[in-house]
């Protein structure tokens, strides 16, 4: 419209500007051009590729001299011009760390490979990448970088997709004290220590309890023996299960099942969604229910104590691999739990609360029930008719006249 007014045009406006390309540093990767006198500038024959750096060039001599330090390697600079067999030099420039840092993730798939630089046809099957996890510093060159790589491949007709990343996420940083640990601060961790004392599996699990993978962590609110107490009571939950391996959890406790039905079903949602931190607590809820059960409930011969320790060392192997695999071993399974299939869960398990509805004949108490609280008042009337004792009463009253029914809570028979 503004322009039929002559009141303006459509115009493309870039704000990306030109990045330097070739730098007079040692570190990066060599310009695959030689110079010839007669040729010109020519480009290494494949097979002569990757052009590598010098490997006699120490200390100083790596340092910038207004030209570029591999000028200074002598006998990796002066080669034969593969046109014409002259003397020619190779370039002494290097490219800027972008170009190797760009593609790396097309490499991973056939990292070994010596004849290209990777095989379409097996990138195209595992690529893009699904979930691509990196800090915010890398947010904004590298990406860009990449899907620049990634669209000029796609033209060149190298692989079958136009952007390298489906998703991405930022993680947090692990903080100390409220700062970011510094040697200048002193407030670091030692790592190394906290591993030592506590065991890889509690630091691990310290770490994914502390908050979503794209919070900062401090490390000063944070318990790692607390993690390690954790860990230990779900081993020892594993220690006191009774029943034998493949005992059908059919019999046991229901109110347990539905416990470890539910946090199967609601870790598969929280997996996708990210939320690590909440199926560790989810977890803690587990092997919690499972004690309990164990201590005042149906003891530990139940079949579903053990369906509830199979299930917590299966995804306790996602944080903690050690601990679970002991769990596993103990549970009388063979190595490894990882190896062994995610647990399936039965929605008829996933019982959402329920409430006890009273049934009334005449307006008097005669029977209650126990019903989902969002059960319809077509369904409530039906379960309420099929009561035994309600239905006696039916009888001897002359039948039914009509039904009243206020679903969750009261069905009230009037007869005669
Ligand atoms: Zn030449």
């Amino acid at each position: 419209m503004l322009e039929a007014e002559g009141l303006g045009a459509a115009k493309v406006n870039y704000r990306l500007r030109d990045w330097l390309l070739s730098r007079q540093r040692f570190w990066g990767a060599p310009i695959p051009i030689v110079h010839c006198a007669d040729c010109g500038e020519v480009p290494v024959p494949e097979d002569q590729l990757p052009v590598e750096l010098p490997t006699d060039l120490r200390g100083e001599q790596l340092s910038p001299k207004g030209k570029s330090p591999l000028a200074g390697a002598e006998g990796w600079v002066n080669v034969t011009c593969p046109s014409c067999g002259g003397e020619a030099t190779r370039d002494t420039d290097t490219m800027d760390t972008f170009v190797d840092s760009s593609w790396y993730y097309l490499r991973y798939v056939d990292p070994t490979n010596e004849s290209e630089v990777f095989p379409s046809e097996q990138v195209n099957q595992w690529l893009p990448v699904d979930q691509y996890v990196g800090g915010v510093e890398h947010a904004i060159l590298h990406l860009l970088y990449s899907r620049f790589f990634t669209k000029v491949l796609y033209d060149l007709g190298l692989v079958n997709f136009t952007e390298p990343f489906k998703a991405l996420m930022n993680q947090g940083q692990v903080l100390n004290g409220g700062k970011a640990m510094s040697k200048s601060l002193g407030n670091g961790v030692n790592l190394g220590e906290q591993l030592d004392h506590y065991g890889v599996d509690a630091v691990r699990l310290t770490m994914v309890f502390a908050s979503p993978p794209e919070d900062d962590v401090d490390w000063a609110d944070v318990s790692p023996s607390g993690s390690a107490k954790f860990l230990a009571r779900a081993w020892r939950l594993a220690q006191d299960v009774e029943s034998a391996p493949g005992t059908d959890p059919a019999a046991g406790s229901q109110t347990l099942r539905a416990v470890t039905h539910r946090t199967i079903a609601d870790v598969e949602n929280l997996l996708e969604d990210q939320k690590f931190n909440v199926v560790v607590a989810r977890i803690m809820e587990l092997v919690n229910a499972a004690r309990k059960e164990i201590d005042s409930g149906a003891g530990a011969a139940d079949p579903a104590v053990r369906e509830a320790a199979e299930v917590a060392a299966q995804i306790l192997s996602l944080v903690a691999p050690y601990t679970a695999e002991d769990m596993w071993a103990m549970l009388g399974h063979q190595a490894s739990v990882a190896n062994s299939s995610w647990p399936a869960y039965d929605e008829a398990l996933l019982v959402q609360d329920t409430i006890t509805a009273v049934v009334q004949v005449k307006g008097k108490l005669r029977d209650k029930l126990e019903v989902p609280a969002d059960i319809s008042a077509e369904e409530l009337e039906a379960q309420a008719l099929a009561l035994p004792k309600i239905q006696k009463y039916i009888e001897e009253d002359g039948g039914v006249r009509k039904v009243i029914v206020r679903a969750p809570k009261l069905v009230n028979v009037v007869t005669g």
